[in-house]
């Protein structure tokens, strides 16, 4: 096995629910990167990859998976992979990977994550392949083109083909465009939609306004390209008129581009963000889980189509969904009145065992960034909720924020 015909190039993430695609970069970072809630792109420097590289991308997947059938065919297994053929493909090739998992350089520790990147798609059916990085769409069409058609045709079984898109990139694009690109196998857009108020988006520097994201919305659905909105409570900050605003407009562009699917991700100002700043200076008012989950409840009643209605992210305090929002509406709305009738402790208590004991501080843990500071205001939070004091709402909600400041699991 040749090292340089298996290294792969690796962006930063994809979105939940494609832990089981290909992830295949075609860009490299944001071509915006302003936004001021976010922070995964700061400092990196936006590229389009040349096509002919993302093909060698793609042939380096087709090596891989030809080597691993032949070795599986070596030990007897008929061409199919697991896990101990990867072992043996480890074990067979050490100018490769190198004594994995203890001794690799940093090529050799490239090599093992492309080879774990294909041999893990390949383990869950080789069907779904998302385009990195923030944007791909902004590739040009023709381009973007070529290599999903040369994708397909190096792997029939390839059933879904998705990337982020900004609106405002899919309002530039022509009918036409979007056609060609559907029918060579995009079919499935994720579009940080976040708001639909203008002085939200603004304040944000979002760099798209409510009317471009209808308008690109509206385009994607009449492509037939399936569109996912990410909707962001939260947004608006700490005052609630300015709040229930927020949630207002988001309501009204969800309701005139009636995307594919709406996946809630309430607000986390993380502390790399220039939303961290804003929250430092006093000028940017975080909100607390009672307003989101207010927020939410707001977009739930206001939705008036039927989608898939998606809360995955650990950011929503609430509850954890994915379905059809006509079958979903009456338990969450449910799970919302139950936590409303619940006093002003009670919500707290509630609010901090949830980001505390179930999962997501394991994640910061995991992550290292539990450091003192965070145990500190946490073991402080703690100990008032169980004196009673009352100061404790306003601890917990500092404690939330600041477990919430460390990223999003
Ligand atoms: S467009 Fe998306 S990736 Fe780019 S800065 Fe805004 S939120 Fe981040």
């Amino acid at each position: 096995m040749d090292q340089k015909n298996i290294i792969i190039e690796l962006g930063p993430m994809g979105p939940i629910g494609e832990q089981d695609a290909l992830i295949l970069r075609v860009n490299r970072n944001c071509p915006w990167n302003r936004c001021l809630f976010c922070s995964v792109y700061k400092d990196k420097k936006f590229s389009i990859r040349n096509k002919d590289d993302v093909k060698k991308d793609i042939d380096a997947v087709a090596y891989i998976q030809s080597e691993l059938e032949k070795i599986s065919w070596e030990m007897g297994t008929n061409g199919r992979i697991n896990g101990e053929t990867i072992r043996e493909t480890l074990r067979r090739y050490p100018a490769v990977f190198g004594r994995f998992p203890h001794e690799m350089s940093p090529e050799q520790a490239h090599a093992v994550n492309s080879l774990g990147a294909v041999a893990s798609w390949l383990l869950h059916g080789a069907k779904r392949v998302f385009l990195q990085d923030a944007d791909a769409l902004i590739t040009k069409t023709d381009e973007l083109a070529e290599i999903i058609l040369y994708l397909k045709e190096a792997f029939p079984s390839i059933d879904i083909v998705s990337s982020y898109a900004r609106s405002k990139t899919c309002r530039n694009k022509s009918s036409g465009e979007l056609a060609v690109l559907k029918a060579a196998g995009l079919n499935w857009c994720y579009v940080g939609i976040e708001s639909g108020s203008d002085d939200v988006l603004t304040y944000m520097k979002k760099g798209v306004t409510r009317k471009e994201h209808i308008e690109g919305g509206k385009r994607f659905m009449e492509s037939g390209i399936s569109m996912a909105a990410f909707i962001m409570p939260g947004l608006g900050g700490g005052e609630a008129l300015f709040a229930k605003r927020h949630i207002e407009d988001t309501i009204s562009v969800l309701n005139e581009i009636r995307p594919s699917e709406v996946r809630i991700r309430s607000l986390a100002v993380h502390e790399a963000s220039p939303l961290y700043d804003s929250w430092l200076s006093g000028d940017f008012h975080v909100p607390t889980d009672d307003l989101m989950i207010e927020e939410l409840c707001l977009l739930i009643h206001g939705l008036d189509f039927d989608c898939i209605f998606e809360t995955l992210q650990m950011t929503n305090p609430l509850f954890a969904v994915r379905g059809r929002f006509s079958e979903l509406k009456e338990d969450m709305c449910q799970s919302i009145e139950e936590y409303r009738v619940l006093n002003a402790d009670e919500r707290a208590r509630f609010i901090f065992k949830r980001y505390v004991d179930e999962g997501y501080l394991s994640f910061v843990r995991r992550w290292g960034k539990c450091d003192e500071e965070l145990q500190r205001i946490i073991e402080t939070a703690r100990i008032s909720l169980k004196k009673g004091n009352c100061d404790a709402i306003e601890k917990v909600n500092r404690a939330v924020f600041a477990i919430k400041s460390k990223g999003v699991p």
